[in-house]
Order: structure tokens, then sequence, then C-alpha cells
């Protein structure tokens, strides 16, 4: 089975519209895919062609925090129409557009110009933009050289542009996906830079909340770090599941429907849908 569960389109910030991102899984023989937009359903809405051979299960990423750090949390299988994520994606599109005025003013105080117009041309609207669209507009005026440096210097973990009080807290967003008939997985848990002790204590207060997987793969990873966070998934209780985290074809860590099969000790998390 080719399982990707973690993916982005032009909705959010990836680089290939829903329908391109749909050619893609096909040609790569995924069997079961999700569209994971960062806190919005949008390519649901733009993938009207039927598709035989591959199976789509309904998701999303949503931004959250957790003792005031920033974490991911993706929905899976939620539905579509339902009233709990439809308020969820509102809740998180204000936050979103919020937090991006906040993220302007703070660059045009450091004398960059036209910030929120230049990240805005970037996204497919307001409500969507990201880092990674002032991260281009940086890149398009020059004031850094590529994206990498933009989020070095500006945009990444601690930097002025690192803005995350907008988002729910995690209970909340794990409650949104529940109410939605979906399923809460943490993403990329190695991407917060949690030493081990606090990594355990978001596991548990994660289950403790309602959450009920983990992505044990996450991207191209050592073969150490997918049997240590299979070990911690089995030893927790929760689900597998796995991802690319593809955005954008030239970024060949994050290949979509090129994730590493899960360690046989591993509940799968597609095994209640398949
Ligand atoms: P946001 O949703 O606005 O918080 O932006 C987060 C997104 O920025 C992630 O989903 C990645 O796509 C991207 N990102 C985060 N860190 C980096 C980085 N160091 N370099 C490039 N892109 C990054
Ligand atoms: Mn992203
Ligand atoms: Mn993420
Ligand atoms: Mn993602």
């Amino acid at each position: 089975m080719n399982i990707d569960f973690h993916c982005h389109t032009t909705v959010s910030d990836g680089s290939l519209s829903p329908a391109e991102l749909l050619d893609l899984a096909l040609e790569r023989g995924i069997d079961m895919l999700s569209i994971t937009d960062h806190d919005t359903l949008g390519a649901y809405q733009k993938l009207t062609k039927t598709n035989s051979g591959l199976r789509i299960i309904p998701g999303i990423e949503l931004s959250s925090q957790w003792n005031r750090r920033g974490i991911h949390i993706v929905g899976l299988n939620v539905g579509l129409d339902s009233p709990s994520i439809l308020q969820a994606v509102e809740q998180q599109s204000n936050a979103r557009r919020e937090r991006a005025e906040i993220i302007a003013e703070k660059l045009e105080r450091l004398g960059f110009t036209d910030c929120f117009a230049g990240a805005l041309s970037f996204a497919s609207g307001p409500d969507q933009i990201g880092r990674p669209h002032f991260a281009r507009h940086l890149v398009n005026i020059g004031a850094v050289s590529n994206i990498q440096q933009a989020f070095k210097r500006y945009l990444g973990a601690g930097k002025v542009g690192d803005i995350k009080d907008q988002w729910a807290d995690a209970e909340t967003v794990i409650s949104w996906i529940r109410d939605a008939g979906g399923v809460a997985v943490l993403a990329h848990p190695t991407k917060y830079k949690l030493t081990r002790s606090k990594l355990v204590e978001l596991l548990r207060d994660f289950k403790d909340a309602g959450g009920e997987a983990m992505e044990v793969i996450s991207g191209a990873q050592e073969p150490s770090v997918t049997r240590d966070m299979a070990r911690l998934c089995t030893d927790i209780g929760f689900d597998a599941s796995c991802g690319s985290d593809f955005h954008s074809p030239n970024q060949p860590w994050a290949a979509l429907g090129k994730v590493a099969p899960l360690p046989d000790s591993c509940t799968p998390i597609w095994q209640r849908w398949h």
C-alpha cells in the first residue's frame, strides 16, 4: 500500500494545484491520499473529477499551540460539511489573517516595505497567508537571498515573524477534529525540537485530550528516527500515520508518495478506512 496522509497544495503553501497534486499522486501509484492544507479545506472544493484507483481521506493540518509552543495537528477523515470543522476553519482563517497583519507590521518596523500585500501576492487569499509567503516576499524585494535565509533571520522559531499566540490550543483543535468525526494526529513530532521528556509530555497531553495517532514517518527521515518514533507510538498506544509533507516537486526530502513503510510493530491508521 502506498499511503500519503500529509501534503499541501496552492490553496495553502504548496506549489501544485489540487488537480496537479492528484495527477502526481496517481502517477506515483498512491492508494490512499489525504490533502492536508494548513487550516483550510479549500482543496476539496476544487477536486471535481472522480478518480478511480485512489482513495481520498479528507484531511487538514491545523495550527495549534501547546504550552506556548507552536504545534501542528492533522485531522484525518473529517466530515467536510461538519459544522465543527467549518467553524474551526473560520476561526483559524481569522487567526491567520490577523497573524499576517502582525507579521507584516513587525517586518515593516525593520524597514521592509509592502509586506502584507507582498505576501498576499503569493497566497491564495488573505486568510491563507503563511510564513512561506512572507519569505517569498522578502526574497522578492532582495531583503534575503533565499527562503531558508528568510526563515533563519526573520520567520523561523524565536524570530520576529514567529507569531503563534493566535492559534487555538491543542485541546480545542483535537475536539474540533473529533466532533467532525475525524482522528487527531500529531504532525511531525521530531520537528518541534523538544527534549525527550517534553516530547513524551506532549504525547501524553495529546492522548489525554483525545488525540489518537502520531506521524511515525514524516518525509525522508533516518531509519533510526523511524524506529524511535515507532517505539514512542506503540508505547503510548497511538495508531501510526505517515506522510511526505509534500509542498513542491523540487524538495526531494518531502516527495509525494515516497514515504518509507511503517515498522511492523505499528498499528497503521489507515486500517480504520481500508
Ligand atoms: P505558517 O503556517 O505560516 O506557520 O508557516 C509554516 C510553514 O512554513 C511550514 O508548513 C513550512 O511549509 C514552512 N517552513 C517552516 N519552517 C521553514 C524553514 N525553516 N524553511 C522553509 N520553510 C519553512
Ligand atoms: Mn507548509
Ligand atoms: Mn506542519
Ligand atoms: Mn504540513
